[in-house]
């Protein structure tokens, strides 16, 4: 057990050092970003649209502002809190007019002609902050959203469990509760887990209506590799299936090269929680569910955002923004219990 937990902060531990160092780097801005930290750049970019970690609030001696954008949908409220009941969404990108602040941090705000208090982590000063990654010719619409068409998010999530237990309850909630979540396991987590449970995690997830798709086997930088290595280390003890997601987010021509021979094709995301980074349950949650319609959300098997209770809280907030998560699969015709899910993902998900 001790082995795998540090098997999985390794994992993590080499995504989380080289990401900082790019964020970093890239936020310096001294030389023209290089591949590998313009993909760190758009991972960064988000997380200012997101809500911080929440510390000890200050009443604002600052006189408030007479303005105020929405930096994402955002639920205008009864009350000072997400207990109470919602009065209607404000559109990301409109600008409110101020009322007061209360220490909590959350602002009353007047839209529309209708007044009630709205959380201040999603309101800003100033146009919202673009989430939507930058990268020069590139489908990113089509590489980041992967094959959901729909206007449903899907929760994927990357690397390794902590523990069986862990990746079994999770599972089996999602199936349950009508939840179909992406995994991209590394192929060194299956064959860690085949050799200690002799338990293959993609047959499983499969088993429970939920899609699996490939993470590399040693979750390398594949920039590093030429053509041939890199399309043989997507294949290896790696997922067999036809979408896969590069380690980090590092794409270049060699890497697109190898997700072609290896015949994938590569699945970013569109909304990151840097769930690696924060390790709050907390505010994963909290930036999970401010995922907008048609979003591919990133966190990890071996944090916060992985377990039925963070799922579920996930689930409430998108359905106050009136969103719907990813269902499970239920067969070809769409109908019936849960059914396995195909190795080989279908071009446009039913989700
Ligand atoms: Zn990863």
């Amino acid at each position: 057990m001790a082995k795998l937990t540090g098997m999985s902060r390794t994992i993590c531990g080499a995504a989380c050092g080289i990401l900082a160092a790019a964020i970093v780097a890239s936020g310096a801005g001294a030389a023209p970003p290089t591949a590998h930290q313009a993909s760190a750049v758009t991972i960064a970019q988000p997380a200012a649209a997101l809500p911080a970690v929440p510390g000890p609030v200050k009443v604002a001696t600052a006189k408030l502002p007479a303005l105020l954008t929405t930096q994402a949908n955002l639920n205008l409220r009864t009350g000072s809190s997400t207990r109470t009941r919602i009065i209607i969404t404000i559109p990301k990108g409109t600008s409110v007019k101020v009322q007061a602040r209360a220490s909590s941090g959350w602002y009353k705000v007047t839209y529309k002609s209708r007044t009630g208090w709205a959380s201040g982590q999603y309101l800003a000063a100033g146009k919202p902050v673009k989430s939507g990654p930058k990268l020069p010719s590139i489908p990113l619409a089509h590489q980041n959203r992967g094959p959901n068409k729909t206007s449903r998010v899907v929760l994927t999530y990357d690397d390794c469990p902590r523990t069986l237990s862990s990746f079994k309850s999770v599972i089996n909630y999602a199936g349950k509760s009508n939840i179909g979540l992406v995994l991209a396991p590394t192929g060194d987590c299956l064959v860690s887990f085949k050799r200690r449970y002799g338990v293959d995690l993609a047959a499983l997830a499969r088993s429970k209506g939920q899609w699996v798709i490939n993470h590399s086997a040693n979750h390398v930088d594949l920039r590093r590799l030429s053509c041939t290595q890199g399309a043989r280390e997507l294949r290896g003890t790696g997922v067999r299936t036809n979408y896969g997601r590069p380690p980090y987010g590092a794409i270049n021509s060699n890497v697109r090269c190898a997700y072609a021979r290896a015949d994938m094709k590569i699945w970013t995301w569109t909304h990151d929680t840097l769930d690696w980074m924060v390790r709050s349950k907390q505010t994963t949650v909290a930036r999970a569910g401010a995922a907008r319609r048609g979003d591919t959300v990133l966190m990890h098997m071996q944090w916060e955002g992985f377990t039925p209770d963070s799922i579920r809280q996930i689930r409430n907030r998108l359905s106050d923004s009136g969103i719907g998560l990813c269902r499970a699969y239920h067969g070809k015709d769409g109908r019936g219990a849960v059914a396995k899910t195909p190795v080989y993902l279908p071009s446009s998900l039913p989700c």
